[in-house]
Parts: structure tokens; C-alpha cells; sequence
């Protein structure tokens, strides 16, 4: 039998290089493999963002416009919403049941955001709750595999914790998912910290070109290298770790930086080159599918229903054997 991957994303808008190059590409990987179910996470948007949901259902749309402009498939995978899926909520709640207070405390990622979110009032059931949910999001699919980033693995193996202790008291109905670990997701952003959109330092998957020569310009670079002469230092710098990505070439550059043959105004330039040509065609897709909203829309609707018929099946079994 096709083994079941299960993966999922907050919608928080467009997406940028760093979700491309740390998810995406190896999301359309696995859908060649794999029987996929690739989720907009908007119930788990609420459990931070439950003050103002009004751009939750847009992020959605731009999300997955983004996924099938990449390359995802959905003629090959299912792109679905969790809160059309009601499955999600209900074994949310009967796994709440057997979740120990003190495991949640002690998670990770909930000591964390609770220290780096301050803006928002976190001290609220659904935000200590979230490993729960995320535990009924993958096992509601019997998933097999799980891509996670190294941040995720304690989430994964809560997973499996509460799949074993609903097996043992009921009888074997989980499947207990592994994870699969996706290679370093810390994409450099323009200032040189982790690309993300919270710090405004992110190139987003299809920007123009007008967009792609401001955001280049404001790349952090060596601060030592100043006159084209003068011998660069590559490693510390945001215009290299792009090169070294998506530039073939890269360990030329390296060279040419370090015994000070290129400057910085023409390195820059050239990425400008480079980043169109990777981004043009996919600038082009985007605009195409975004404007048609129907066919997003369509996408889908038919995803919520295939992931329903799945999750339906799931819990007709976990009422059968709790005796329901
Ligand atoms: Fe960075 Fe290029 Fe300048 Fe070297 S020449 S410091 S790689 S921008």
C-alpha cells in the first residue's frame, strides 16, 4: 500500500524563497512517491491570531496559489482546509482527554513562542493545546510520514505518545507517524537573519523584477569589502548564501570575492540576473492562477472532500471501538 504523507502550513500569506527552498521542493517530491495530504492550518491560525480572523481565508487562497505555482499538484496530492474538515475538531477533543496537563507545559515550542510572542495574549487553552491538535491533524490521516523541521521533532514524538496510549487503551487504530526531517530551513534573509516575514526580510516567491532590484540593493553584504579591490569575505554574507543556492557558479564567485576581482554593486547585479530568471516563470504562473479564483476555490473544495471521506472513516472506527 502507497505509504500517507501528511504536512501542514499556517496560512500566513505568500510565501517566500525560505518556504520554497526548506518545504516546498520537497513537498513536490514526496508527490511523486506518496499519497500526499498537504494542509492550510487555519484552525491553528486562530490560536494565535484569534483576535482578527479577517485575512485568514485570503492567506489561504494566496497559500495555495503559491503551492501550485511551485509545482504542487493537485491533480496528484490533496490541498485542503482543516477547519472544512470537522474530523480535526472532534478528535482534538477526545485526544485532549488522555493529554496529561503537566506534557503540555513541558513542550518546547510552547515555552518559546510564549517567551518571543509578546504582543498577543497566549495564555489561553488553544494555545497550550496546539501539540493536541496537531496530533489529531496527522493521525486522523494515519500518516506515515511527516516532514518536519528539527524544531517539530518534539511535536512528533508527542504524536506518537498519544497514538500509543489510545492504541493501548482501545485497541490498535493509529498508525504511529514518523517523521521525515527536511534539510536546514534557515534561509538567510536581506538582513542576514533567518528569512522570515515577521522580520520584513523576505523575497516572496513571484515579487517582480522592480521588487527584486530593491530588495538585492538592501542585501546585507561583507562589511569589510568596500572598494571593489578589497578581499571579501563571502561566508558572513547575505548576497553569497543566495548565490550558493540557486547559482551554479557559486564557488567562482567565492573566489573571485575573496581575491577581490568583483565588487559588490556588479555581485549584486548579477544576482538581480539570477533571481529573475528563477522567479519569472513563476511570477508569470502566479498571476494566471491567482486571478482565477474559481479554480483555486475549486482545488479546493475537492481536497476537503477527498480529506473528509478519509477522516469520516477514521472516526467511524474510533466510535466503534469506544462504543459510541
Ligand atoms: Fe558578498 Fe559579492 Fe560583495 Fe563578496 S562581492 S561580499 S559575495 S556581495
Amino acid at each position: 500500500m502507497t505509504k500517507r504523507v501528511f504536512s501542514a502550513m499556517r496560512p500566513t500569506g505568500r510565501l517566500h524563497l525560505g518556504h520554497y527552498f526548506g518545504v516546498l521542493e520537497n513537498w513536490i517530491k514526496l508527490q511523486s512517491e506518496y499519497e500526499c495530504y498537504y494542509m492550510s492550518a487555519d484552525l491553528h491560525a486562530l490560536t494565535t491570531d484569534y483576535s482578527d480572523t479577517s485575512k485568514i481565508d485570503r492567506n489561504t487562497l494566496e497559500m495555495i496559489a503559491d503551492w501550485i505555482t511551485v509545482g504542487v499538484n493537485p491533480n496528484k496530492t490533496v490541498l485542503f482546509k482543516q477547519s472544512k474538515v470537522p474530523q480535526h475538531s472532534e478528535l482534538f477533543l477526545i485526544l485532549s482527554m488522555l493529554t496529561p496537563l503537566k506534557r503540555l507545559y513541558m513542550c518546547p515550542t510552547y515555552k518559546e513562542q510564549l517567551k518571543e510572542i509578546k504582543n498577543r495574549n497566549l495564555h489561553n487553552y488553544g494555545f497550550l493545546g496546539y501539540p493536541v491538535l496537531m496530533s489529531a491533524d496527522i493521525l486522523l490521516y494515519k500518516s506515515n510520514i511527516v516532514p518536519v523541521g528539527e524544531d517539530q521533532v518534539a511535536h512528533l514524538e508527542f504524536t506518537r505518545e498519544i497514538a500509543r496510549k489510545f492504541n493501548g487503551f482501545y485497541g490498535e487504530i493509529f498508525v504511529k507517524p514518523q517523521e521525515q526531517l527536511t534539510k536546514a530551513a534557515k534561509f538567510l534573509g536581506l538582513d542576514g537573519r533567518k528569512m522570515s516575514k515577521s522580520y520584513n526580510n523576505s523575497i516572496l516567491l513571484g515579487d517582480d523584477n522592480d521588487v527584486l532590484k530593491y530588495k538585492v540593493k538592501s542585501m546585507f553584504t561583507d562589511p569589510l569589502k568596500i572598494k571593489k579591490n578589497d578581499i571579501g569575505h563571502p561566508n558572513g554574507c547575505v548576497v553569497f548564501s543566495f548565490n550558493k543556492i540557486l547559482n551554479r557558479d557559486y564557488k567562482n564567485r567565492e573566489e573571485e570575492c575573496k581575491t577581490g576581482k568583483i565588487g559588490c554593486v556588479s555581485c549584486k547585479k548579477q544576482l538581480i540576473e539570477i533571481l529573475s530568471e528563477f522567479m519569472k516563470p513563476l511570477s508569470e504562473k502566479r498571476k494566471d492562477i491567482i486571478a482565477d479564483k474559481n479554480y483555486i476555490e475549486n482545488v479546493i473544495t475537492t481536497g476537503c472532500q477527498k480529506a473528509t471521506e478519509i477522516a469520516q472513516k477514521t472516526m467511524e472506527e474510533i466510535h466503534k471501538i469506544l462504543k459510541f
